[in-house]
């Protein structure tokens, strides 16, 4: 995650942040449960989680897991908060860094 730049471009609706379910866990926890990076990553694919990127600096693990939210549309609009500022808050800043997702209309420069 790169943060600190300016932000242009505009949501395209392409509903792919809505699809995707983000966690972050703390590192080492993770990986004295699981013993090592390899054995976490193995349990984890067996329910459809993938290790995103780890920091072991500030002590962090990103998690993914494809889980549509239930408020997007087919036509990859929020049902549940139509008006933009009564949106969950996360979904409001999103994305507030350089994401890897190739439809987003979003860039940062
Ligand atoms: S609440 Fe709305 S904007 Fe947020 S993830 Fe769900 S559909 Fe997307
Ligand atoms: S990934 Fe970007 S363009 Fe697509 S719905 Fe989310 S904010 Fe909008």
């Amino acid at each position: 995650m790169a943060g600190n730049k300016t932000r242009t471009g505009q949501c395209v609706s392409c509903g792919e942040c809505c699809r995707v379910l983000r966690i972050t866990a703390i590192l080492d926890n993770a990986l004295r449960q699981h013993g090592n990076i390899e054995e976490l990553k193995k349990y984890y694919s067996y329910r459809g989680i993938r290790v995103a990127g780890a920091d072991k600096k500030t002590n962090r693990l990103f998690l993914e897991t494809n889980v549509t939210c239930d408020k997007l549309t087919p036509e990859n609009k929020c049902s549940a908060h139509g008006d933009h500022e009564k949106m969950p808050l996360i979904c409001q800043k999103y994305p507030w860094f350089k994401d890897n997702i190739a439809t987003c209309g979003y860039r940062f420069e």
